[in-house]
């Protein structure tokens, strides 16, 4: 809180309203949707209702819990003429122009747009915050060996969705943390497929993407597995793969440049003729959000510091043959790095 506080005398205001779950979450451990946390110079609130109340009052210890009557932006409104805030910032990310519009005409004081200040606080993850991710992550590397042997002839891929997500939850999730994937054949060539009937046979390969959601902490692992003989494309594209990716994890540690991670794996895959078939950035940091600041792409500028916690995830994208992706979860420790999902 201390450090939000600080932002708050940077960005020259009173108090802070954080409508974002998540954020709301990392800075008082209540996950609530239709809430909102109000920071100011020296208290701290959650506005909620009763559905939420007594997971607030467990979870957000140092809150006071406003309840009350009337809708969420009638309460919030209220205490701010009981506070006499007259500079608020709001998260401009989160907020919808309408939510926007509809607290505006409730409150005397001035809304500002903040984006980006909680977020970054996020990036470097604390010592609990690790152990919670390697939980997480921990839960899918169980659920992954166990579901190797049901990848075969005759499975349809929402079959084997299924089953992550049973396992998932079975082996101590709260959820799975993202759309669980599993892409067989040419479904294989889209990075985002949706688990179709389609049932898996020989010569297929399969993608299978998918992470637990423990304590509030997300994970994220991808597997290209392959039943059966496979095309020599498809084997070409796994080694190469693979090798992209061992280049690109062994780069990291601290004070190197984010984009030299993308490079790594980017260059090799290019530096093989298959450039053109990696159409997304390597990787993405994980936290409470599976998909967290920051981005590990080639633009990124960004040195990595000790406890960030990204996946290295390049893949190649055949349209109408297949695709192959290998991604693994990475935290960077004070001399390099340590895999999460090894
Ligand atoms: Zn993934
Ligand atoms: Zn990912």
């Amino acid at each position: 809180m201390d450090k939000v506080r600080r932002g708050l005398k940077r960005l020259k205001i009173e108090a802070l309203l954080v409508s974002n779950p998540s954020n709301i979450f990392y800075l008082s451990g209540f996950y609530g949707q239709d809430s909102i946390l109000l920071v100011t110079p020296d208290e701290n609130y959650i506005i909620t209702d009763f559905r939420f109340e007594q997971e607030a009052k467990k979870h957000a210890l140092g809150f006071e819990i406003i309840l009350g009557p009337g809708n969420l932006y009638q309460k919030t409104a209220r205490l701010i003429k009981r506070l006499s805030l007259k500079r608020l910032g709001f998260e401009s990310g989160h907020l919808t122009v309408e939510r926007e519009d509809s607290l505006t005409s409730l409150i005397a004081g001035k809304l500002l747009p903040v984006s980006g200040l909680i977020e970054n606080l996020r990036v470097i993850k604390y010592p609990d915050e690790i152990e919670a991710i390697k939980t997480s992550a921990c839960i899918t590397k169980k659920v992954l060996k166990r579901i190797i042997k049901e990848v075969k002839n005759g499975r349809t891929e929402k079959d084997i969705a299924a089953k992550i997500d049973f396992l998932l939850k079975k082996e101590g999730a709260d959820s799975s943390s993202f759309d669980t994937i599993v892409a067989s054949g040419e479904n294989a060539s889209m990075p985002h497929a949706r688990p179709q009937k389609r049932r898996i046979r020989s010569g297929d390969v399969v993608v299978l993407d998918f992470g637990a959601r423990c304590d509030g902490y997300s994970s994220d692992l991808t597997r290209t597995l392959f039943v059966g003989r496979i095309s020599p494309y498809l084997y070409i594209a796994y080694s190469i793969v693979a090798a992209a990716q061992k280049r690109a994890i062994s780069r990291i540690k601290p004070g190197v440049k984010i984009s030299e991670i993308d490079g790594a794996a980017r260059d090799y895959i290019t530096k093989k003729g298959f450039g053109n078939y990696f159409g997304h950035a390597t990787g993405h940091s994980v936290g409470i959000d599976v998909h967290e600041l920051p981005s590990i792409n080639s633009k990124n500028r960004t040195m990595l510091k000790a406890g960030m916690v990204f996946t290295v995830e390049p893949g190649i994208y055949m349209s109408g043959i297949g695709g192959v992706r290998i991604e693994d979860m990475v935290l960077v420790t004070k001399n390099g790095y340590e895999i999460l999902t090894r």
